[in-house]
């Protein structure tokens, strides 16, 4: 069931457990499903995501990891609103794509693709503009794998009083992180990320009093997040619409697998290492990543192109003929490449991987 690994960072590697699970039919307003599956799925994101877990609630929405981030600003940010989005890749910049769509008053604080969003500028700038109600930032920019100081802009953010919404689509369930602890508001992840379930939903844990207030807001039928919440707490789990009932099945028993590996934690430790072999491994092949070592995150690494001449389609034929799939880089600083280290993958996947590219040198 597996004809290569995927080194991607979504969808990823699933374990066979996981596939396995999507095997059967699933009735959408079962017991069985509504209050057997959704309800805990959303009772153990909470959990997951923050030591308050009483302030917080989980919402599952159809759709890509894009959509949940559209329903968190389109339901949480009003006309009169004014959204702050510092951005430092192209998911940040697509958060000012979608508040674009919805007309939001809005500003991107752009940073550079090969640096961490420095929390004295989000300080400087929310002191200068009053005027900012809520402030959104990606937490591991997937774009290069850069880590942001979270902490830090949390405690900014916070300092100014503003609503915080982290885009924690690629480090959920993978870096350690607590939503109370940060006081952070609205946080959006997806299924198929560090959870390693497969596509097909995401999911937005909120402050219950921020989505409280967030009745009425949405522009949208179908991302209204106020609205799915609503229905799923009233209706014990049951989605607006047709609900992907196989894949949130799947993720099911993802959340079983990351509770069975000793959870977050170890996750991250897992995760560590197979970062660890990776760039060691590469480093000691001649290869260099983009980022510094203190902003990269265990995510996904940037390498860039040994030479100028380097067939980046090439060596990705060749390594996908040895079992593995990487991905092409993403920004136009500089030639890159960029491979995962999320997923059902382990430090030996990476030892097999740095011998493949060995191979794919020699040749
Ligand atoms: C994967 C990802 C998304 C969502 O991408 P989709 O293709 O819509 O699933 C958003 N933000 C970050 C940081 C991501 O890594």
């Amino acid at each position: 069931m597996r004809p290569y690994l995927l080194l991607t960072p979504g969808p990823l590697t699933t374990s066979e457990t996981v596939k396995e699970a999507m095997m059967s039919d699933w009735c959408t307003w079962d017991e069985e499903y509504n209050v057997g599956i959704v309800q805990r799925i959303r009772q153990e994101l909470v959990q997951l995501a923050a030591s308050r877990p009483d302030d917080y609630t989980a919402v599952l929405m159809q759709g890509s990891g894009t959509f949940c981030v559209e329903a968190a600003l389109g339901t949480a940010v009003r006309p009169e609103d004014h959204l702050l989005i510092a951005a430092n890749g192209a998911y940040g910049q697509r958060m000012g794509v979608i508040a674009d769509y919805y007309h939001l008053k809005h500003t991107v604080l752009s940073f550079s693709e090969t640096q961490p969003v420095d929390p004295e500028a989000v300080d400087r700038h929310l002191s200068e503009h009053p005027e900012v109600t809520h402030v959104a930032v990606v937490h591991c920019e997937t774009t290069t794998g850069v880590l942001n100081p979270l902490e830090r802009i949390a405690r900014v953010v916070k300092r100014h009083g503003k609503v915080l919404i982290v885009d924690a689509m690629s480090s959920f369930g993978g870096v350690p992180l607590d939503m109370s602890a940060l006081d952070i508001d609205f946080l959006i992840s997806s299924a198929n990320k560090c959870i390693q379930g497969v596509p097909g939903f995401g999911f937005v844990i909120a402050r219950r009093s921020q989505l409280e207030r967030c009745k009425g807001v949405a522009r949208s039928l179908s991302l209204d997040l106020y609205d799915q919440w609503q229905v799923m707490e009233k209706g014990h789990g049951k989605w607006r619409f047709t609900s992907p009932t196989h894949v949130v099945r799947a993720f099911m028993q993802a959340l079983h697998e990351l509770q069975a590996e000793g959870g977050i934690a170890a996750r991250h430790r897992r995760y560590c290492e197979n970062h660890r072999v990776l760039v060691d491994g590469m480093r000691a092949l001649g290869f260099r990543t983009l980022l510094p070592d203190e902003q990269q995150s265990p995510v996904i690494t940037s390498f860039y192109y040994p030479a100028d001449t380097f067939d980046f389609k090439a060596f990705y034929q060749g390594l996908k003929a040895k079992g593995f799939v990487i991905y092409p880089g993403k920004i136009s600083q500089a030639d890159t490449f960029r491979i995962g280290n999320i997923g059902d993958v382990h430090p030996a996947d990476f030892v097999r991987l740095i011998q493949a590219v060995k191979e794919l040198q020699a040749q």
